[in-house]
């Protein structure tokens, strides 16, 4: 995706299947008295009848006590998976996707980019009164190894303040756009703002558009126990191929919990063969006509977010090969 061109736009115009419960399972999803249940979403009129995800009403919606600087995936001993969703909110493929993801009772998590948040804190406010996590992913999307350290300490802590100036709400968890991270950031991260950086696990390329059909085979093929699913509710075809993409996975016996619930459901058995996938995939050239927008220099003039400066180098592509997103 090529969020600053659309944010840009947007300103201008207007503004392994286990079917089984394990103990484990059984241990982590004791009887929640209804009174202590979150009001259950309206049904989404026309819908049909949809799988229904387990509730987890009782794990910590909190990083656990030592979590990691970062991961790509998480030892389970269960059928556990994270789906999340990155460079929202968006003013209809969010809401849809909620509206989606509510059918299903399935939690998930958002990486929002913290100028969104402030244009759409209505969002934000019902990403989270539906129990879902939302995670800082900068302020407004610049490749973080290609700027500076105060441009850098701005865009976290300017979105921090905004979940919290929204929602009084403190996130723990932070994605760097494109993936594009080092061993600095992620230690200076964890120090600072007590950030476990979360990469993933499954991939789907859904910024390019490849087909709806495609996504959902590349997520329901790439799911494992402890997988972190990557998506982009950017994206209107990536929204639109999440009701078979999450009904395929729930009939595999998939259960959906949100990051920070998976880190604290981490086991201390010895890894199973975790790939941790290379940072190559965020978001793709984007404009709000569902066009892909041409890919452009790194060194190319681009119009920015309302109030911000340029990147320092411009907004240079992530991912190396991978076109500005
Ligand atoms: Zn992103």
């Amino acid at each position: 995706m090529f969020l600053s061109i659309w944010v840009g736009v947007v300103m201008a115009g207007a503004q392994t299947g286990c079917s089984t419960l394990s103990k484990k399972e059984a241990e982590v999803r004791p009887p929640v008295a209804a009174e202590n249940r979150p009001a259950q979403p309206p049904a989404n009129p026309g819908s049909g009848r949809s799988m229904r995800n387990p509730d987890y009403y009782t794990i910590p919606k909190v990083p656990p006590p030592g979590a990691r600087n970062t991961y790509s995936s998480v030892n389970v001993n269960g059928p556990y998976i994270a789906i999340t969703f990155d460079d929202g909110p968006h003013p209809t493929n969010t809401p849809r996707l909620l509206n989606i993801l509510a059918q299903r009772n399935i939690k998930a998590t958002f990486f929002v980019v913290g100028q969104l948040a402030k244009e759409y804190p209505q969002i934000i406010r019902r990403i989270l009164a539906e129990g879902h996590e939302i995670a800082n992913h900068t302020l407004t999307h610049p490749t973080l190894t290609k700027v500076s350290d105060d441009r850098i300490r701005r865009e976290l802590g300017e979105t921090h303040k905004a979940l919290v100036d929204i929602a009084g709400y403190h996130t723990r968890l932070f994605r760097p756009p494109g993936g594009a991270t080092n061993a600095r950031l992620k230690e200076w991260f964890h120090n600072e703002y007590g950030y476990s950086t979360i990469l993933w696990t499954v991939d789907p390329q859904d910024w390019k558009r490849p087909g709806v059909s495609v996504v959902t085979s590349r997520l329901v093929n790439g799911a494992r126990p402890g997988a972190i699913l990557l998506c982009h509710d950017l994206h209107a075809p990536t929204v639109d191929a999440m009701p078979g993409t999450l009904d395929q996975l729930l009939a595999k016996g998939f259960k959906f919990v949100t990051v920070s619930q998976l880190l604290n459901m981490e086991s201390s058995a010895p890894a199973s063969s975790v790939t941790a996938v290379a940072p190559s995939s965020d978001p793709a050239p984007f404009n709000p006509n569902g066009s892909i927008v041409p890919s452009v220099p790194s060194d190319a003039p681009i119009p920015f977010l309302k109030g911000q400066p340029p990147a320092v180098n411009g907004i240079p592509s992530e991912g190396g090969a991978a076109p500005l997103r």
